[in-house]
């Protein structure tokens, strides 16, 4: 690796996830860092998949459409933003992985969409872990029936996903989050962002979702 990627911010995040793993006991390497490429320029992106950093996370369906298509080829896109049942389709076709299953119709609506396009993303469900009314997620006391529903309608729910309040302590919440998975069976951990990843992996995660850290602050309205 050059100099410059050493020191790039890609590289750093690289290291902090690598000490964290360690430090927690956790296999090297067991944790994916999803990078979260929503609102950046394409000249930010660039860099960092030259870096070969292959996963990326996006919060909205069109507009990752339009950043990702001309480059989908090896990369693996998340969507971690919420989903309306009217994008469905489009969402079915584009990303490999959806962490934002959050409720009866969007899951119905899903399920349809798999069996006719005979290709399923793999699947998370949002738990609104903070329980904050502005929040998606199903609430954690409704998670356990809401995985069952899922699981009824023939989805593979690969893992939860959480946001945790901006204010709060975020390890209890990382902690609940673990719990709910290990109980239905589930084996695989979306959590932790910029300003607490490491605490997330201490806690189990197995995807981190970092933006800010890697690409500099976002601007609004995307440029
Ligand atoms: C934007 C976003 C992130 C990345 O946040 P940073 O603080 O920039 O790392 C992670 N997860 C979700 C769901 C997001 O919307």
């Amino acid at each position: 690796m050059s100099d410059a990627l050493q020191s790039s911010p890609l590289a750093a995040i690289r290291a902090r996830i690598a000490a964290a793993e360690k430090a927690a006991g956790r296999v090297p390497g067991s944790v994916t860092l999803v990078a979260v490429s929503k609102t950046q320029p394409w000249d930010h992106i660039a860099p960092v998949l030259a870096a070969d950093q292959r996963v990326f996370g996006e919060n909205r369906v069109q507009e990752a459409m339009e950043r990702w298509t001309p480059h989908r080829d090896g990369v693996a896109l998340h969507l971690i933003g919420p989903l309306q049942t009217n994008k469905v389709r489009e969402a079915v076709g584009f990303f490999d992985v959806i962490e934002t299953v959050d409720r009866e119709k969007l899951a119905r609506a899903l399920a349809d969409e798999i069996d006719k396009q005979g290709k399923a993303p793999r699947l998370y469900v949002q738990v609104n872990i903070g329980q904050e009314p502005q929040k998606a997620g199903v609430a954690p006391a409704e998670a356990d029936a809401f995985i069952a529903l899922c699981r009824a309608l023939g989805l593979t729910i690969e893992g939860l996903m959480c946001i945790p309040p901006a204010e709060d302590d975020p390890a209890p919440h990382f902690a609940a989050l673990r719990k709910i998975a290990a109980r239905n069976g589930i084996e695989r951990l979306s959590m932790g962002m910029s300003d607490d990843f490491e605490v997330a992996i201490a806690e189990g995660a197995t995807s981190v979702r970092v933006g800010s850290a890697i690409f500099g602050s976002r601007r609004y309205p995307p440029a």
